[in-house]
């Protein structure tokens, strides 16, 4: 079948790069011909003269959705995404899906059968080694099903099932038993506590950030590492390898990662997806924050993430300082073993309240947020409650939210 060949091409290519130089001649030799070749033909870049990457101006989610059209070469509105994605979830012959963000947010994306089929490949590729040579039966729990995921049904050794998590799923994916499950960390959680009857040989979280505390849980019940695959509407971004590290997916993607505050680790997240050229995402400025991370002994030359730390809008300012949400994470849950979950708020200017399941002790949680606080200089008054903490399935979990203001932008790297 012919889209089948794409898939297939993709993981074989995906598969063959070995070393840091063969990747960053391979990847830069492709973008520089997607520059060339299928960033001009939207209008945005229309007439535009392109010798390198850094004659695109960095865009966001706000710029893109402004005129989406004009990111596209099928001259799709955002007004006919949206309406298309309420219905067939096509346009033609191209798909139109969004991502799972809370309403208002959500990122809407245009793709082509060739380009679901290559990114369905490059996933497989990533994801199970040998996929090939297995017969695989993939549950997918996600809050909506986009087409993305029915690609895999044309394939013949792969049975992929879809679960929507908004509705009651567990009898079913216990019947259909899978050899490999790709579902939010609240749901592989949820599995893990009411020990669910599944066994499967590959586990992977995906659509929200995998929190060290759940990742044990989840290891624990299923005797299995849980590995990641970090996409968005933005593409794919990154897949752990099977030593549990994340790599980027740099073989389809080029990434910009200009230094977040004093930590050289700490990393915003610019794409360009050269992989894709019905829809343009031409040096897109993500809202993740990420952190590197060394090299991993796989042996994949890929540059490694050690955490995906959050989103930006996530982050808390406080008395002008920037604190991510992994530093005030550490502080609770280092707390005491006994929580497992918990939320973080920003709530005022110089506030932050803190909730924590009941049984644990309030004062100690404030002291060690202070505390940390004050290492980094800056004073707020911490509220720390007892609540009956449940993961909500109908949206992602942020564990970690400002609700005060929005943190201030990054600097930006485009100097015209
Ligand atoms: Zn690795």
């Amino acid at each position: 079948m012919f889209e089948v060949r794409h898939a297939v091409q993709a993981y074989w290519r995906a598969r063959r790069i070995r070393t840091r130089a063969q990747l960053i001649g391979r990847a830069g030799a492709d973008l520089h011909d997607w520059l060339h070749r299928d960033v001009p033909q939207v209008p945005f870049y229309a007439g535009r003269k392109i010798s390198d990457l850094s004659d695109l101006p960095i865009i966001d989610k706000a710029t893109l959705m402004a005129d989406f059209a004009a990111f596209n070469t099928a001259g799709i509105t955002a007004d006919m995404g949206w309406q298309a994605f309420a219905g067939s979830r096509q346009i033609g012959d191209l798909i139109v899906g969004a991502s799972t963000g809370t309403s208002g947010n959500r990122g809407l994306f245009v793709i082509s059968q060739a380009e679901r089929f290559r990114w369905l490949g490059t996933i497989l590729a990533k994801a199970l080694p040998g996929f090939w040579r297995k017969r695989h039966r993939v549950a997918v729990l996600l809050p909506l099903n986009t087409p993305l995921y029915d690609s895999a049904n044309r394939m013949q050794r792969l049975k992929l099932r879809f679960f929507d998590i908004g509705q009651p799923w567990e009898d079913d994916l216990a019947n259909f038993q899978p050899t490999v499950i790709i579902a939010p960390p609240k749901a592989l959680r949820l599995m893990a506590e009411q020990e669910m009857p599944l066994a499967p040989a590959h586990i992977f979280a995906g659509a929200e950030v995998l929190d060290p505390s759940d990742a044990t849980l989840i290891a624990t019940y299923f005797k299995r590492p849980v590995r990641q695959i970090y996409m968005a509407t933005e593409g794919l971004l990154a897949v752990s390898c099977e030593r549990g590290t994340l790599h980027l997916c740099e073989d389809t993607m080029h990434f910009e990662l200009p230094q977040v505050g004093d930590d050289p680790d700490l990393r915003a997240v610019i794409v360009s997806d050269f992989s894709r050229s019905t829809q343009i995402m031409a040096r897109y400025r993500m809202n993740d924050l990420i952190r590197l991370g060394p090299a991993c002994d796989c042996g994949l030359p890929h540059q490694t993430v050690a955490e995906v730390v959050g989103r930006v809008d996530d982050c808390f300012m406080l008395a002008g300082k920037m604190i991510t949400p992994d530093i005030l994470r550490n502080a609770v849950v280092d707390t005491d073993r006994q929580i497992t979950d918990f939320r973080i708020f920003q709530t005022g200017a110089a506030e932050i309240t803190v909730l924590v399941p009941h049984g644990i002790d309030r004062d100690r949680v404030a002291q060690a947020v202070t505390q940390t606080l004050s290492a980094r200089s800056v004073t707020a008054q911490v509220l720390v409650q007892n609540a009956e903490l449940k993961p909500d399935m109908s949206r992602k979990l942020r564990r970690v939210e400002n609700r005060w203001r929005r943190c201030e932008p990054i600097a930006d790297t485009d100097r015209r």
